[in-house]
C-alpha cells in the first residue's frame, strides 16, 4: 500500500510517520508531476489553508487532483484539509477543491480557544485524543457523509465515500486509530 502526502506546507511528516507506523509506504507530493505517481490514497494534511491552495493553484494541482478524488481515491484531510475539500466554507462556496458536501468554519473556536486538546469517542471507539489547533470544524454535514466524532457538539470527523477528513490532528498524538481507519479504506 502507498499513500501520497501532498507536502506543498504543513504537518505533513507526521502523518508519513504515522502511516508507516501501519506499515503503509508514503511518498511527498511537492508538485504536479508527483502526482502521477501510483498511490492508494492521498493525506491532505493540515496548516493553513489558503496558503496551502495558492500553492496547490500555482503548481496546477487543482484541477489533476479534484479529478483523483472525484475518481474515488481514498482522501484524507486534516484541519486545513478538511478545508480545502469543504464545497462550503464560513458560509459561503468555498474557493477551495469543493469535492466533499459539508460546510465547515475556519478557525472556529476563536482566540481563547484557539488550540486545545480532548479525549473522546471517534467512530465508537472511546478514549481517542483529539489536539485541535486553530481548528476548522463542520457546521454541517449533508446527505451522504457519515458524521464519525463530536466534540463538545460540534462534528470534528466525517466520511463520505472515499473523502474522509478530521478538524483534528491525529498525527500530533501516538494513537494510531484515526490513521488505521484511513488505511482501512485503502484499496
Ligand atoms: N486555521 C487553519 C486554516 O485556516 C487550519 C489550521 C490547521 O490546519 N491546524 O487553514
Amino acid at each position: 500500500m502507498v499513500v501520497g502526502v501532498l507536502a506543498l506546507q504543513g504537518a505533513f511528516i507526521e502523518h508519513q510517520k504515522m502511516l508507516e507506523k501501519l506499515g503503509v509506504e508514503t511518498f511527498q507530493i511537492r508538485n504536479r508531476s508527483q502526482l502521477d505517481k501510483p498511490m492508494d490514497g492521498i493525506v491532505l494534511p493540515g496548516g493553513e489553508s489558503t496558503t496551502m491552495f495558492r500553492i496547490l493553484r500555482d503548481q496546477l494541482m487543482v484541477e489533476p487532483l479534484k479529478k483523483m478524488i472525484h475518481g474515488g481515491l481514498p482522501t484524507f484531510g486534516t484541519c486545513a484539509g478538511l478545508l480545502l475539500l469543504a464545497k462550503q466554507v464560513d458560509n459561503y462556496k468555498s474557493d477551495y477543491l469543493q469535492t466533499m458536501d459539508i460546510e465547515a468554519k475556519k478557525n472556529a473556536y476563536g482566540r481563547q480557544l484557539g488550540s486545545f486538546k480532548a479525549i473522546g469517542e471517534f467512530n465508537g471507539q472511546d478514549n481517542t485524543p483529539f489536539v485541535f489547533i486553530r481548528a476548522p470544524y463542520i457546521v454541517e454535514a449533508k446527505e451522504g457523509v457519515e458524521v464519525l466524532a463530536i466534540v463538545n457538539g460540534k462534528i470534528v470527523a466525517a466520511r463520505q465515500n472515499n473523502q474522509f477528513v478530521t478538524a483534528f490532528h491525529p498525527e500530533l498524538t501516538d494513537d494510531l486509530t484515526v490513521h488505521k481507519y484511513f488505511v482501512d479504506m485503502l484499496g
